[in-house]
This record gives structure tokens, sequence and C-alpha cells, in this order.
């Protein structure tokens, strides 16, 4: 095991056991052997009826250990540092918006009065039926871009006692907020978004910071509070959020960013708002290559007592400055909660040897010599375009930029293909051709080259005999994986045919995203099709609706949800309090049925 480092990040979930499997220790360092799971034999357990590959298997013991160890490291952190209130968090449910598991982690959190967030009209609508079997207390988040049916939505089920917080991300939603809650007679809780100026400078930072995406600057904090006073509903506020970015590598960002926006809270406070929460949002990172270096968006320097001792800190040294009660503390917690309990478990169908490169490494090395010393072709090439920019000759100056280019490309690609030769080091490579398709189970990595933890999960006693790139089934060629934690292009691995049946390979800490990006990031779908065509001869063309987009009910059914029923639930809920009535009603069937995208304007 110690080639995949699976010490590193997979602590402390997965072990390689005495029979050279992956054993899945369900409670941690706590699990007993008996609970210890195989994953060989959970898998062929699985599929003894004939069930295909690749398959996602689903882990609710870990699930519920994430979920009860990050609540114990809020827990102690608070007790150890006098921090007098609470933490109450929610699970993003863009994160991972499947059934089982949004319901799981609400039965789960029944006594953690954990709640969900929502980003959009299908997530809210989700939100609210898992909810209706939460705690009361529960906190239902809305954030993302919202639109009337969505603030009306939100309103309404406050009505059927549900706790949900609008979260204002856009100086203009105040106006939405106010003319819904004024037409529907519904005090809202409010919350108020902050655009910090302390920044998460990985892959996903960029909605952080002054030009970030979402969120209102320090002064638009504070026009909004006037906004709302002015409309008798300061009083309504209660909760300041921030989300600086996903993987926050760091816990000294994250101190950062607690204490900048502790500083808003107080003065809110001291404005006159009630306030009482404060969100951190997400960040709450994952440790993909089991360096713990914090160095790359594959690794954070921290755990969950370490995150949560940091959060604790920063909120208590703010406001007992400004002698402001501590808030209720709340995260929005993805990615650490469910990467761990799902691992993606694929069959290996066949492993063909690569040709190898057509040129030695000495020829290849005389190349390199030729493009990166030769004075007469980089030098030259440096000396004339600097001369023609300085001579401010614009299109001499674009041709030498097309060369460099180009020149560096050559450079770029003839190191690559010497890189592989000497990490092959003699040895073949092949490639596995798996029962997989990249794209659909692990979007991130096609996307943005996020790098799971992968490795065979079984053989581990067997020293792997060759190297291997992973082929997926779809006919294109950025369906491969061929880059690896650590860097390296490929992957060791057994020879398939010894196996004597199949060989079983799986992708770690996939839990988070994948299974909700895609055609269904936040349940936005695709869109509507309309074709047009020329009306020939005569002139002028036609317009046809060729193909409705999803609508909310659609996306919600690829999760597995059943919209019929959750609106039965709502229904009966919203029955039990007195509520059901006709705007209600056609306010609800309204947003199963029509796209999950905006409707006019903000
Ligand atoms: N909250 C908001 C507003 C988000 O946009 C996201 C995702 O990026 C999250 C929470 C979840 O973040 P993470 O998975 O890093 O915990």
């Amino acid at each position: 095991g110690y080639l995949y480092n699976i010490a590193g990040w997979g602590e402390p979930y997965f072990v390689v056991n005495s029979s050279g499997n992956i054993s899945v220790m369900i409670n941690g360092v706590e699990t007993t052997s008996e609970e210890a799971i195989d994953l060989l034999a959970a898998v062929k357990k699985a599929t003894e009826g004939g069930l295909q590959f690749p398959i996602i298997l689903r882990f609710p013991d870990v699930l519920k250990h994430r979920l009860d160890s990050l609540h114990t490291a809020f827990a102690n952190a608070i007790k150890y540092t006098a921090y007098t209130s609470y933490y109450q968090g929610v699970f993003p449910v863009k994160v991972n918006q499947n059934r089982d598991v949004v319901d799981k982690l609400i039965s789960l959190g029944k006594d953690y009065n954990f709640g969900l967030e929502a980003g959009s009209k299908p997530e809210l609508l989700l939100a609210m039926n898992s909810l209706i079997n939460g705690s009361p207390k529960a906190y239902l988040v809305c954030n993302g871009y919202k639109d009337m049916d969505y603030v009306s939505l939100a309103l309404v089920s406050r009505n059927f006692d549900l706790n949900t917080i609008i979260v204002l991300e856009l100086e203009d939603e105040v106006d939405t907020v106010v003319a819904a809650s004024k037409k529907l007679n519904i005090r809202p809780v409010l919350g108020i978004r902050a655009r910090l100026l302390t920044t998460n400078p990985g892959h996903f930072g960029s909605t952080s910071g002054k030009h970030g995406k979402f969120g209102l600057l320090e002064d638009q904090i504070y026009a909004v509070a006037e906004t709302l006073k002015e409309n008798n509903m300061l009083d309504c506020l209660k909760l300041l959020h921030f989300h600086i970015g996903s993987q926050i590598p760091t816990t000294s960002i994250i101190g950062s960013a607690v204490r900048e926006a502790t500083g808003y809270y107080c003065n809110l406070v001291q404005m006159g708002a009630p306030m009482g929460t404060l969100d951190v949002g997400g960040g709450l990172g994952i440790d993909y290559d089991g360096t713990r270096s914090g160095e790359s968006d594959m690794s954070v320097a921290y755990g969950f007592e370490e995150y949560a001792s940091t959060v604790v800190q920063a909120a208590r040294l703010v406001c007992n400055q400004k002698a402001v009660a501590h808030p209720v503390l709340c995260s929005e917690s993805g990615r650490a909660l469910v990467s761990h309990q799902s691992i993606l478990i694929y069959d290996a169908l066949v492993a063909v040897e690569e040709p190898s490169d057509s040129l030695t490494s000495d020829e290849l090395i005389s190349r390199l010599d030729d493009l990166v010393g030769n004075p007469t072709t980089l030098h030259a090439n440096l000396k004339s375009a600097v001369r023609s920019r300085d001579g401010s000759n614009n299109d001499a100056s674009l041709v030498h930029a097309d060369q460099l280019k180009k020149h560096g490309v050559e450079i770029f690609k003839l190191s690559r293909r010497l890189a592989k030769q000497l990490e092959a080091a003699g040895e073949k490579t092949f490639a596995y051709h798996m029962n997989l398709s990249v794209f659909s189970l692990t979007p991130d990595f096609w996307g943005i080259k996020q790098l799971f933890p992968i490795m065979p999960i079984h053989r581990l006693q067997e020293k792997p005999t060759q190297k291997g790139t992973l082929l997926d089934l779809t006919c294109d060629s950025d369906g491969k994986v061929d880059l690896f934690i650590g860097g390296a292009q490929t992957l060791p691995l057994h020879d398939v045919k010894q196996s004597g049946g199949g060989y079983y390979i799986g992708t770690f800490l996939a839990g988070a995203y994948q299974e909700a990006l895609g055609n269904k990031h936040n349940l936005f779908g695709g869109p509507n099709l309309v074709q047009v065509e020329s009306a020939g001869s005569a002139g002028g063309f036609t317009v046809a609706f060729v193909g409705a987009g999803p609508t909310a009910a659609n996306q919600l059914q690829s999760m597995h949800y059943d919209p019929a029923e959750m609106a039965k639930v709502i229904a009966d809920r919203a029955k039990e309090t007195g509520h059901w009535t006709e705007t209600e009603q056609t306010l609800v069937t309204k947003v199963f049925g029509t796209m999950p995208y905006l409707f006019g304007e903000l």
C-alpha cells in the first residue's frame, strides 16, 4: 500500500489488511476487526447477482463518523476556549444531492440540529422535503441568485415551520425580498453574504476577494442594513455569511477570513441588527495527496480539530475586543463530510502494451539541446521580439510572439516525452482499458484536473509489475487518466491476466461534487432547444421549439427523488400548519414544473 500512499490520504478510514485487500474502517481508528469491511468482499457480494461495473459503494457509517467528528471538533474547541455559544452546521446539498446521502445526514444529524444549504430552486424543494424530517431548529440556508419564485418559496417555507434563512448575495436582492415579504405578509429571517478581502489562493478561490463573484463588500453590507432599517426590517437580519471557496489550504487563511467577517458581524450588531449567527461557509478541505502540506489544491495542512479551533478562536477574539456576544457558529462544510463515504469501483477489461517512443532518450535530448541552446533560434527570436516591441512595431511583435510560443510548445512537448521515457525507466507502460467513463464519474478530473487517489483494491501483497494509464470506454482522447497524485503519469499496477477474474481499481475520496457535477451542478439542467430554419425562396425563417430543458422535477428525479411524493410531503406539512392556501399551492407546483434557471429579473 505504501506505493499508493494510502497511509497519507486514507487515514483513518482505509488500510491494507492481511489478505492484501483494502479494509474500510467505518469508525476510523476505533473500528473493531469485526466492524472493518473488506472492500473486495463487499464488491464481490454486490456483484454476485450480476450487477455491472462501474459501481459506487457508499458507506453510511463513514458518513456518520465524519459528521460526528466535525461536531466533536467544534464541541471541544468551544469547551476549551470558553466560547459562550455553540456550533450548528448545514450541509450544502450541491456537493451531493443524492437522496440517500442528504436524508442520512439529516437523520444522523437531528440531535445536532444539522441543517441544509440550498443554492437554487430545486435544491430548496429538496431541502424543504428532507428537513421536514429534521430538527425544527435546523437551518435551511438559501444562497445563490434568487428570483421572485425562489424568494417566495423560501418565505412560504417559514409558514411550514422550517427555519429558512434567505441570504442576500446582491444589493438588488433586498428589494425582491422586501416586495415578496410584503406581498405574502411573511417576515423573513435574513442573512447577508459578505465578500471578504481575504482571499483563498487555490483553484477554488476565484469566488473570493474584492473581485469575487458573490457577496457584498463591506460598504454594501451596511447599505443593505440601512435599506432594511428604512423598511422596518432590520430586526429580520440575523446572520452573516461568507464563503471564500472550497479546499482552503491553511488555517491561517481561515483565521483571517473569520476575523474579517466577525468584524463586519460586530458592526452590524452595533447598527442595531439582532444577528446571532456567523456562517463561515465551506472550504474545510481534504488532503487528497496525503502530504498535509497545503501547498497545492490537492492538499490541506489541517484536520477537523485545527479547523474548528481556528474558527472558534478567531470569532471569539474579535467579539471579545468589540464587546459583542459570541454568535452561533455555522459552517457549510460539504467536501469534508461526504468525500470519504463513497468509493468508485471499476474493473479492468484488458491491459495493452503501449508502443515505445520512436525516438531514443539521446535523440530527444539532442533535439531539446537544439531548441534551447541554438542561438539562431531561441536567442535570435527573443532579441528581435523585444526589439520589435520596443520599436512599437505591432505586426512584427505579433509574428515574433507567435514564433516564441511555437518554440515553447515544442520544448514542452519534447520534455514531456523525455520525462515519460525516464519515468518508465526501462519498464513497459500498459494502457488499462477500464469499465469507466471519466466524464460522467469523475468530472472534476476531466474538467479541472482534480486528482483523486486511485489504486487497486486487492492484490496489495503482490508487487505491481507494470506501469499503467487508465483508459475509459468513451471514444474521446480525453477519456483517460494519465496523471496521478504526486504528478506521476502512470500508476503501478498488476498483470490483469493473473487476476483469475476481475482486477478492480478504486477511485477514492470522490463522494463530493463528482455525482452532482456534469449536467447537474446545483441541479440546473440542460437548456431548452430551439431549431431555426430558413423559409427558402420566400425569405425569412421559422423557429421551432424542439425540446424542453429539464424541469426542477426532472432534475430531482435524476437524484432519485420522487417529485410527486415530495410535493405530498410538503403539502401535508403545510396543511398541518394551516397554510395550504391557493397561492402556496400554485407556487410549489410552479417551482416543481419549471426549469431551475431564473425567470425574468432578479
Ligand atoms: N457554501 C457555498 C456557498 C458554496 O458555494 C460551496 C461550494 O463551493 C460550499 C458551501 C461547500 O464548500 P466545501 O465543499 O468546500 O465545504
